[in-house]
């Protein structure tokens, strides 16, 4: 598309951003919100923003978050650039911090202004608080790749969706990238629909806490970008998280599931983390 518009890859992205606001699912605020990114391979990746009528705020997900819960689901190891149809919020601006250098990731506000040009996020966060606020320089950031050693408590595949064993492997494999490195709590949600299909997403956590984003709604980034359609095709849910730990999905995971696929099966299966 670049190439034929005869455009670089970055300045595609702003030419995108008004298409991909149509996948956006902003039932309270009806602000459609999008973000198309380029990560470092050279892929171009989109977010939306999801809201859910019937619960608190705080369970929404933003565009821009959605965007890098994508990145992470791809394998994708950076992000150079985004555009976005307006201007980041300061709990996106936090939520960015926790990829690596994100001072350098390169910003276009696509809102129809006159001054339309990637400005630098440390333009838009001069005094960041970030990751290493909290964790040693050498701890895996976002994207970067890591494996949590996690490993199931008990063999339970079988009691599970007449022992869909294959949705068990795909949170376990979520729950073993997360990102939870302030809590050491890392969890994921895997789905499935009525399909067959299944999608994952994975937890992840920013160093200010509030930012973080649930594995429901990480696993929901997967169901929407994968065209899966109206919520209630969701079927099936499993949740793999620590036993004994600190910072419990469980209730919550099930609290939004109920709201928006009420005949969904859940259930939540226990691991630990091996040295
Ligand atoms: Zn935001």
């Amino acid at each position: 598309m670049a190439s034929s518009s005869a455009l670089t890859l970055p300045n595609l992205l702003p030419s995108l951003v008004a298409s991909a606001r149509t996948l956006a699912r902003p039932p309270i605020s009806n602000f459609h919100v999008a973000a198309v990114g380029l990560g470092s391979s050279g892929r171009v990746f989109i977010g939306v923003n999801i809201e859910f009528p019937g619960l608190p705020l705080h369970h929404s997900i933003h565009a821009e978050q959605f965007l890098i819960i994508n990145l992470l689901l791809n394998n994708e190891p950076d992000l150079l650039s985004f555009a976005v149809s307006a201007a980041p919020c300061g709990h996106c601006r936090q939520f960015l911090q926790e990829l690596r250098n994100p001072q350098n990731i390169d910003i276009l506000i696509a809102d129809n202004s006159d001054k339309q040009e990637f400005t630098p996020l440390s333009h838009f966060l001069p005094h960041r608080f970030g990751p290493h606020d909290l964790l040693p320089e050498d701890s895996p950031l976002l994207l970067e790749r890591h494996h949590n050693r996690l490993t199931l408590v008990t063999d339970a595949s079988n009691r599970f969706c007449n022992g869909d064993v294959k949705l068990l492997d795909a949170a376990l494999e979520g729950a073993n990238e997360s990102h939870a490195p302030y809590s050491e709590c890392p969890s994921a949600v895997a789905l499935v629909d009525c399909g067959g299909k299944t999608y994952k997403g994975c937890y992840v956590e920013s160093a200010a806490f509030n930012p973080s984003l649930g594995p429901v709604q990480a696993a929901l980034v997967a169901f929407v970008a994968g065209g899966g359609g109206d919520y209630d095709r969701i079927v099936g849910a499993v949740l793999v998280e620590k036993e004994g730990a600190n910072i419990k999905q469980e209730e919550t995971a099930r609290l939004l599931l109920r709201s928006i696929s009420p005949k969904c099966h859940f259930e939540t299966f226990h691991c630990t983390s091996h040295p």
